[in-house]
């Protein structure tokens, strides 16, 4: 279904970052300003930028002039692996660097280190492939910059598509080893394979739920090499073990010779990752085993990261279980197919393709230590994989995408001038699209942890980003900002991960479930935290409400601190005030209403539309209070924002109060008043 054309990014950088100089004090305020970035991993949090200005494709000529300039940072070093620096000229504050270079070997890396302008070491690269008289170039990786020779020679038909396909299984297969063994007699194929995958930590774990392939290579020579043809004769998917199966009985009299292996796709069942230049599924294939014509195989390959086609199964696993995830939300059905794109230009969502873009090689030089590298980052793919979720399912968000941050109000963000209604509608759909799918991306890994918890990243309910953006979804607010109301994505994915969790604290009693809150934001078709506070409060009950309110406060949504300022006393009209909430500079909670319950919860009245945060009872109100039964009794407040347009009513936690004891005004008794005076004695 077609919903937006534009992409949808998820938090693409943050490219300033300023702290008030009294961090801790009371002015406490963090201020991210963002930018969109064409490339995450080489593009920082300031702003930092190693641009090389007139890169070719390729070359027809070993000797290559370069222009460098640096943004926000200063040039330190250079080097190149595999070639000659024939002339340098570094211009006198080292943000420019002309260079000339001459490439020797097969393959050369020229490598850039600065400072950036925090004082922080980067380095940056090229990579080089040398074929005949043509260099080949890649910002990626050396993998890339050998692919573009092969797909320079197929566009000469030097090679024809099948070689090409050959060619590409040879870069990618160098770092994957194998392991066969072939078991003597029995009527036919059997083949066993168990898959596993190796992580950076030298952790394995099971390739799940894949894509494999029994391959029968057919000789059609005399001999076990060209010509022959490969055909696919069985498939399958490896289960949660990583391990298939395949019994095949081969009925082929035309020729005799025969060779078996197994293809593994980075795919599942309605998933595929691909390349960023052929859009081909990334796969892989095993050791071939000659001249079998009965018996049994085994596999036992391990697949590591250190080549592109590995960390594309490390990806691939990731949204195999976004996918299988959202077949057990839609009852068991698989949704629609999506495809990832391993690419360099940061995160995010295309919803007319259905196709995620990841950044896969963000923090491959390991600088930011905390962080995930692009290809292990769970929680920003299975938040973009939820994002294909939304699109799925069409009704459970309206998200007009577009850069977003993390921490602000999303609807003062797009405050240009006068407030609009658009610029709060907009921003109450992006926070909740953004929040819902950041939630999601964490329920997914907590639905699965029996299978995926020892991958690093995973199932410790914080999002952490390739780019920077890092914080636990039990917390409140964002590294210790005040939360910013409806319209703000994180304050959305920590409530909704608090309500479905079953840990508590001292404002979250909850533990709905994730099947219990999926179904009322299904069902309810809703689009915006206001549609979802309705919702809820209308299936639980009032005092469920009240802690729900109590909760809210924490992210600045719903009113708190509720106090009698002033006059407690029998004889004099009480001043309630509190603490409006909305987290915003122009949509906050402007309209309150305040409700009054005797000790045994019996209404006695409400006070509506409240235009401050602040109300003096009137002599009846008072009375009523003070009349009704018991020694204390409580109060309430519901708190919408309606300027621009209407969001909530959210209610407050229940507080209580104790009823007065005291007058204001003290009457003396005076002897004239009795007129006991002859009791006095008088002077
Ligand atoms: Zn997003």
């Amino acid at each position: 279904m077609y919903k937006k054309s534009f992409k949808s990014f998820l938090i693409p950088i943050i490219a300033a970052l300023t702290f008030s100089t009294s961090f801790l004090g009371v002015n406490q305020s963090i201020e991210f300003k963002q930018e969109k970035s064409t490339n995450a991993r080489k593009e920082t949090d300031n702003g930092f930028k190693i641009n090389f200005n007139n890169l070719l494709e390729n070359y027809t000529t070993n000797l290559i002039s370069l222009d460098i300039s640096v943004n926000n940072g200063k040039i330190d070093n250079f080097y190149i692996k595999g070639g000659i620096i024939n002339n340098s000229v570094k211009d006198e504050d080292s943000i420019s660097l002309n260079i000339s270079i001459e490439i020797t070997d097969e393959n050369a890396e020229l490598t850039i280190d600065a400072i950036d302008i925090d004082g922080i070491e980067r380095s940056d690269s090229i990579y080089f492939v040398k074929d005949d008289s043509n260099i080949f170039t890649s910002k990626t990786s050396l993998n890339q910059a050998k692919i573009s020779v092969a797909r320079d020679k197929l566009s000469k038909n030097l090679i024809n598509n099948e070689e090409f396909k050959h060619y590409k299984e040879l870069v990618y297969e160098k770092s994957l080893s194998n392991n066969l063994v072939t078991l003597k007699d029995s009527s036919n194929i059997k083949l066993d394979a168990q898959i596993k995958w190796e992580d950076l930590y030298s952790v394995e774990h099971p390739l799940a739920y894949t894509y494999v392939e029994l391959q029968k290579r057919t000789y059609i020579g005399s001999s076990y090499d060209y010509p022959y043809f490969d055909q696919s004769v069985a498939y399958g998917y490896t289960d949660k073990n990583g391990q298939i199966n395949f019994d095949y009985t081969n009925t082929d009299t035309l020729y005799d010779k025969f060779g078996y292996y197994i293809r593994v796709y980075a795919q599942g069942v309605n998933t595929k990752v691909v390349d960023n230049t052929e859009e081909s599924v990334y796969y892989w294939n095993s050791e071939i085993a000659n001249g079998l014509t009965n018996g049994e195989l085994y596999y036992r390959p391990v697949i590591d990261m250190t080549t592109d086609l590995g960390k594309a199964f490390q990806v691939s696993q990731a949204i195999i279980y976004g996918a299988k995830y959202a077949n057990v939300l839609n009852g068991g059905t698989d949704i629609s197919d999506c495809t990832l794109i391993l690419d360099d230009e940061g995160a995010y969502y295309m919803p007319s393709s259905r196709e995620i873009h990841i950044d896969f090689l963000a923090n491959e030089d390991g600088n930011y230590v905390t962080r995930p590298k692009g290809y292990e980052d769970w929680d920003v793919i299975l938040h973009e994989y939820s994002h294909h979720i939304q699109n799925y399912f069409g009704n459970i968000d309206n998200s007009p995408g577009g850069s977003h941050y993390i921490n602000t109000n999303n609807a003062d963000d797009r405050v240009n001038g006068t407030p609009t209604s658009s610029n709060k509608i907009n921003g109450i759909n992006l926070a909740w699209g953004e929040g819902w799918a950041t939630y999601n991306g964490q329920m997914i890994q907590d639905y699965f942890s029996d299978e995926i918890s020892t991958v690093k990243y995973t199932c410790d309910s914080e999002y952490n980003a390739s780019n920077g953006v890092q914080y636990s979804l039990l917390d409140y607010g964002y590294k210790g900002a005040t939360p910013k109301g409806e319209a703000n994505e994180c304050a959305i994915s920590q409530i909704l991960y608090k309500l479905a969790d079953s840990r508590t604290d001292e404002y979250d009693n909850f533990g709905y479930g994730d099947t219990f809150l999926w179904k009322l934001v299904k069902n309810n078709s809703i689009k915006t935290f206001s549609q979802f506070n309705t919702k809820l409060n209308n299936s639980v009950s009032e005092a469920t409400m009240f802690k729900l309110g109590k909760l809210y406060a924490r992210y600045s949504i719903s009113p708190t601190n509720l106090v009698l300022s002033y006059g407690n006393f029998i004889d004099a009209l009480p001043t309630f005030e509190w603490t409006g909430n909305g987290g915003s500079k122009y949509f906050s909670n402007d309209t309150f209403s305040l409700t009054f319950k005797n000790e045994s919860n019996v209404t006695l009245f409400t006070q509506s539309s409240i235009k401050d945060t602040k109300y003096t009872l009137t002599k009846s109100q008072w009375d009523l209070v003070r009349n009704s039964p018991g020694n204390s009794y409580y109060v309430y407040i519901k708190g919408s924002a309606n300027a621009y347009y209407s969001t909530g009513p959210y209610y407050s936690e229940l507080f209580n109060f104790a009823k007065p004891t005291e007058f204001l005004t003290k009457y003396q008794i005076t002897p004239a008043d009795y007129g006991f005076w002859e009791s006095y004695v008088t002077s």
